[in-house]
This record gives C-alpha cells, structure tokens and sequence, in this order.
C-alpha cells in the first residue's frame, strides 16, 4: 500500500489505513475516483463497512484532525494525565514513550523531561525518583491539558520560527500568520547532551537555530525569491566556478524550491564565467592563402630542435621561400640565439 500511493500527495497511508484530505468536496470526489482506480489497477481491495466518507473532521492515530488543525485526542491525553508516578525504568519509559507522541504539541517539553530523560536511560529497573522528578512529572501531565491546537500550514502564508536555548535543552515554535493572526503549526525541543550543556549561552543559542531549522526543514525550503538571486551572486561570484561546485557551496547552506535548476540557468547567464569560458572544441576557420607572387615575398620559418650536440649547435633556424621553394637551414647554439631571419637570407635575396 504505502508503494502503491507513495507519489499521491493527498493520501496519508500508515499500514492498512488510508487518510485522504482535500479543500472541498468536489475536489474529494476527484481524489477518491484517483484513488479507488489506483488500488484497483494494483489488485487491493477496501473493506467499505470501515471506511468513512466526506467526514469533516475525524480521529486518525491518536489525532483529531478538521479543517482547522489538529489536536492530540483527548482520551489519550486523560489516560497520560491519570497515569501514577512511575515506580520503575520499564513504566517511565512508557510514560515518556506516550508523551513523546504528542511532543510537537507541547511547547518547550524537552526541559521539563530533563530530570525525567536522565532516570530513563540508566541501567536495571530501579529508578532515583526524587522530588525534582516528581516536579517534573506534574508540570508534563499540566503541560498536556494545555495542548494546543496545530493548525495546517497554508502555502504562501508568512512563516516564521522563533528558538530558545536553556542551560538543558532547546526549543523552537513554527508559526503562520492567518488572516490577522499568528497561529502554531509545530513545536520542537531536545534536551542537550552533557557535552552541549557546557557550550556559551550564545552557541546554545546557534545551536537551537540549527537544530530547529534542520528539524523543520521541509516547511521553511522556500525562501523568498528575491533573495536566491542576491545568495547566488555572492557565493558564485567568489570564484566563479561551475555548476556542481557552486551548487554544492549553496546547497551547504540554503535551500529553496528549484534551487539545482536555478543555479545551473544562473551558472550559464554569468557574464563573467562566459568572457573566460575555455571552448575546447574552437576550430579555426580554413584560410585560403594565395599563391605568392615573387620570390622573397612570403617566408616559411620554424625553428626545429633540440638536436643532437653538432659543433656546438643543437637548434636549427629552418626559412623556406614559398616562391622558389629554397630552403635555408641556420645552425643555432641554442633556442634563445637571436639572429634575424633578414640576416640569415642569402645577399641574393634583396632582403636587408
Ligand atoms: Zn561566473
């Protein structure tokens, strides 16, 4: 199945199940027919008595999701908020296993799970559960009832992520500007390991940025337009090198839509990689050279060598008169001997 519609971006397939979404309900009957031909052509079959039809709004993998957004359910969310303290390993790792879940719903959790994370991963099943886990524990179950409704992205809407560095973890929030208002569409945080606990407040900070960009990378991979010009300009304009290279360099740090075909068109308009441009296939035009006229008139010179050591000479001056076709061969000591070709002629010649 997830082969099947692998390329149908209106379906959402997680094992056996099926989420179609569309804007309206002309445009679900459209995908539905796709859909239906598509699973018949592969030879699968849907049981109709499980499936819903033109729904609004449903429950789908622990989810409620309608047309304004999506929430965490809220059985699943009581469940978590009845649950007792943990007494062992296996039962807080379960407990953080759920919350985990819903972790885009909660905004800054990864501190709050710090002291709960670091129980978690020792060894045995015996667990330390202090006053501060206990904290921690309370405010996790406090922070679900107050999981907030994400809602869609909408393409083209102004986008922003804002990110937050503490001394244990970090955090970013994705929003959108709806209408007059700013909305949340994810939340991401991790603890940090011990090693980046010790990092400067600031590079806690950078690190947060990276971090939460790398994680919600395929929502921010459109970048204004206007500014992928201005970044190939000023990576490329360094040295001037190829496509691949400069594609390479860019891509190490930015990213939006098309970027490989823009920066191959730009690559090729560049006037100044054009002006340096090696041709490598150049043919010289055939020049038709007139017979000369009179002896003396046109010369064949060349100088040919290194030769075998002859009376101190190992080059020689080679002139042909095209006219008569007389050759004259001058024994040179070496290629940097200067004799003009006017000396070296026969007095007949007339050339002085
Ligand atoms: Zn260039």
């Amino acid at each position: 199945m997830d082969g099947v519609l692998r390329d149908v971006s209106f379906a959402f397939v997680y094992l056996d199940d099926i989420l179609v979404a569309s804007h309206s309900a002309k445009e679900h009957i459209q995908h539905l027919q796709q859909l239906f031909k598509l699973l018949s052509t592969n030879g699968l079959v849907i049981n109709k008595t499980t499936c819903v039809f033109g729904a609004k709004e449903l429950d789908f993998l622990g989810h409620h999701v309608s047309s304004t957004g999506i929430t965490p359910l809220p059985d699943w969310i009581s469940a978590l908020q009845e649950s007792k303290s943990p007494t062992d390993r296996t039962s807080l790792q379960r407990f953080l296993g759920m919350v985990n879940y819903y972790h885009r719903f909660l905004h800054g959790i990864a501190a709050t799970l710090a002291p709960l994370h670091t129980q978690a991963s020792g060894k045995g099943q015996k667990i330390d559960w202090s006053k501060e886990c206990q904290e921690a524990f309370d405010k996790t179950k406090e922070m679900l009832s107050k999981a907030v409704l994400l809602h869609h992205p909408l393409s083209g809407a102004v986008t922003s992520l804002t990110v937050d560095a503490s001394n244990t973890a970090i955090g970013g929030q994705l929003e959108q500007r709806h209408g007059r208002l700013w909305v949340p569409l994810a939340f991401f945080s991790r603890k940090l390991s011990e090693a980046e606990q010790k990092y400067s407040a600031f590079d806690r900070e950078l690190l947060a940025s990276y971090a939460a960009v790398k994680h919600f990378r395929h929502f921010l991979e459109v970048l204004p337009t206007s500014w992928t010009h201005s970044i190939f300009n000023k990576i490329h304009s360094l040295s001037h090198t190829g496509v691949k290279p400069t594609q390479k360099a860019i891509a190490q740090r930015f990213v939006w839509n098309g970027m490989k075909r823009d920066i191959r068109r730009w690559c090729k308009e560049c006037p100044d990689c054009q002006a340096s441009k090696v041709h490598r296939h150049t043919r010289s035009p055939l020049v038709e050279r007139q017979p000369p006229s009179d002896r003396f008139c046109s010369l064949h010179v060349d100088l040919v060598g290194p030769l075998p050591e002859s009376h101190g000479m190992t080059y020689l001056l080679a002139i042909i008169d095209r006219f008569t076709r007389w050759p004259e061969a001058i024994p040179l000591p070496d290629a940097h001997a200067s004799p003009t070709v006017a000396d070296n002629l026969p007095p007949t010649s007339g050339v002085s």
